[in-house]
């Protein structure tokens, strides 16, 4: 029986993708990024996830069955509002087996799928994927390859070219970027962020995910380093001057 790792259920969620959607996290990520909002999501061995109080794990095994109720619990939801589910993490492209079972058995439920990426995954992973998606949700955070590497903890190489690779496919894909005041707004990262978008094979939208400090209440809670201990959350008019900025160039910004 495939089984996977989740570390949360999110009911009623408007902010990942279309309608009221059920948002299923994945254990597990091979990024570290310093503004994580799920720490606690990272550990990638289920046998050594971060523990909230020395005693509880935080992941929980499951299987096919026991997280399809979950979602279907929710379908009168998505009828109504056009929503359905998306496999967020941690990165759900980390259990590859897993996912890719959920998603068969939502698409033989007409559910729609969504699957939040940081695309940091091989590339068959990733398109094998995508033949079973709707939509996906990617990440795009520091462009340049050192400053990406300091701040997320791996190459992004990768990162680009499957985000190139998916989108010679069909799929629909909104990218999305955390701004994250001083690491991903700056003037720099966001000129090399539009040359990216233009040179990809078609410009899906975008939409600018600002930066909340309740990660780092996170990170207290949960007795990790605090990685940002001063940094603010982006002002209302700082994300309307990125949003001018950024359509003043080709890139669709979604409000
Ligand atoms: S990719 Fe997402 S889940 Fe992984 S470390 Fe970065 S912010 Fe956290």
């Amino acid at each position: 029986m495939t089984e996977g790792i989740l570390f949360d259920v999110k009911r009623y969620a408007v902010h990942d993708g279309p309608g009221i959607r059920t948002t299923v996290f994945l254990q597990g990520c091979p990024l570290a990024c310093r503004w994580c909002h799920n720490p606690e999501s990272q550990a990638m061995s289920p046998e050594d996830p971060v523990r909230t109080d020395g005693t509880e794990a935080v992941g929980r095994r499951v299987g096919v069955e026991e997280v399809m109720a979950e979602i279907e619990r929710d379908v009168p939801f998505y009828d109504e509002s056009g929503g359905g589910v998306t496999f967020s993490g941690g990165e759900p492209l980390a259990q590859p087996e897993f996912l890719a079972a959920v998603l068969d058995h939502c698409g033989r439920h007409a559910i729609h799928r969504a699957v939040d990426t940081c695309g940091y995954a091989p590339r068959q992973t990733l398109l094998e994927i995508a033949r079973r998606t709707d939509l996906f949700l990617y990440d795009l955070k520091v462009i340049d390859p050192r400053r990406h590497a300091e701040w997320t903890g791996v190459d992004n190489e990768p990162i680009h070219a499957n985000l190139a690779a998916l989108c010679e496919t069909e799929v629909r894909i909104e990218l999305r970027m955390p701004v994250v005041p001083g690491i991903t707004d700056t003037d720099a990262n966001l000129r090399q962020l539009v040359a990216l978008v233009e040179a990809l094979p078609r410009r899906p939208p975008l939409r600018l995910l600002p930066y909340h400090r309740a990660a780092m209440d996170k990170h207290r809670r949960f007795g990790l380093h605090i990685p940002l201990p001063d940094t603010p959350e982006p002002s209302e008019e700082h994300l309307r001057e990125i949003r001018r900025i950024l359509t003043s160039s080709e890139i669709m910004v979604v409000p």
